[in-house]
């Protein structure tokens, strides 16, 4: 790299996403969307929104988008913000955060992003090991720190924590941020949107990226007290007033305001994630009890670099993570029934 740049720029270790190939003949079950497509509304939504007044700028506030996720949690409209992809809007928080005392807290198997953005901002890092069953063990999280960012169920284990634990985290660091990132929240666990009136300090992450069926609209929003989300404005119109285009900001509210399209397909991806579970325990894997729409997994007989490529031989794609910790399992998402029978179907083979 060149040399100009800042020290900052050459210390950086980026995010590495996961694998996009185009989409002929693959399964793609490597980087958790939705097997099923948008809501119709949302693109009929984003059709009507393809029109002359793509010259003018979209709305910076996105007014119409966070007045359905207002409708939808039942939360107030200074208490969300909303940014282009939950990645946008968990770094504006994790910006926020800098300059606090002591390190910030994350557990050391977690999402791979949450590192990357404390090395681009300068924050000190400390990542708590999970514990052998590779829970959240949120004894050791009750020290001194300058916040605390999970995911909530976490990836990419797929474990949930209880909305009791999180509420102990929440009183132990009255005056500190705690993030939940509920990135798959909706396969399962319990989110943690109610207990915003009653802690100033908790901020609560979604995306549409996921059960949303909308990865490729970049969409993701924060709800938390007004002062709280006040602070992301704030960080946000010092970086780029518009991030949601107006195409993003159509579909999403659209998308957001049908609740009988989520409830229908993450019920169906909940019953596919328990058919694919007890496929691969037949095929001897161990299956963490995961509440996401993915499955983490290892073979006790076979190598998990080698499960994948020889799944990719097969146009099958997982994630398999090289980081030494983690270089034993895969993490597979669930796609429709007939994806993962044909995954199940091809492990047996490969085994
Ligand atoms: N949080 C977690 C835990 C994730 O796994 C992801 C997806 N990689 C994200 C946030 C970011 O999702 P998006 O930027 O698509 O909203």
């Amino acid at each position: 790299m060149s040399r100009f740049w800042s020290p900052v720029v050459h210390k950086l270790t980026p995010y590495v996403p996961g694998e996009q190939p185009k989409l002929t003949n693959l399964i793609k079950l490597n980087t958790n969307e939705s097997p099923y497509g948008p809501p119709p509304g949302a693109l009929e939504a984003i059709r009507a929104a393809t029109d002359d007044t793509l010259r003018l700028y979209s709305d910076p506030t996105s007014e119409g988008l966070r007045a359905a996720i207002a409708r939808a949690h039942g939360v107030e409209m200074d208490q969300i913000f909303v940014g282009n992809g939950s990645d946008e809007v968990l770094a504006h928080a994790f910006h926020a955060l800098l300059q606090h005392e002591g390190p910030l807290l994350t557990p050391d198997i977690t999402y791979s992003f949450y590192p990357v953005y404390c090395g681009l901002y300068g924050i000190a890092h400390e990542p708590v090991p999970l514990d052998d069953a590779m829970r959240i063990e949120v004894a050791d999280y009750l020290r001194p720190c300058a916040g605390i960012v999970l995911p909530n169920p976490n990836a990419p284990t797929g474990i949930a924590l209880g909305l009791g634990r999180i509420e102990t985290l929440l009183r132990a660091h009255p005056d500190r941020v705690v993030v939940i990132d509920e990135a798959y929240v909706d396969f399962g666990a319990d989110s943690a949107i109610p207990l915003v009136r009653h802690f100033p300090n908790l901020l609560v992450i979604r995306t549409l990226s996921k059960s949303h069926a909308l990865a490729g609209l970049r969409v993701g929003y924060a709800i938390g007290q007004a002062e709280l989300v006040e602070a992301l404005n704030r960080v946000k119109d010092s970086f780029n007033s518009y991030p949601l285009d107006r195409l993003a900001q159509a579909g999403a509210a659209a998308a957001i305001a049908d609740r009988e399209w989520l409830a229908r397909t993450t019920g169906k991806i909940i019953q596919s994630r328990i058919r694919l579970t007890s496929g691969l325990r037949d095929l001897g894997f161990e299956v963490l009890p995961s509440q996401a729409n993915f499955v983490f997994v290892r073979h006790p007989d076979r190598d998990a670099a080698f499960l994948a490529a020889a799944l990719r031989e097969r146009s099958i794609i997982v994630r398999h993570f090289r980081t030494p910790r983690i270089a034993a399992w895969l993490r597979i998402t669930v796609g429709t029934d007939t994806e993962c029978g044909i995954l199940v179907d091809a492990l047996g083979a490969i085994l």
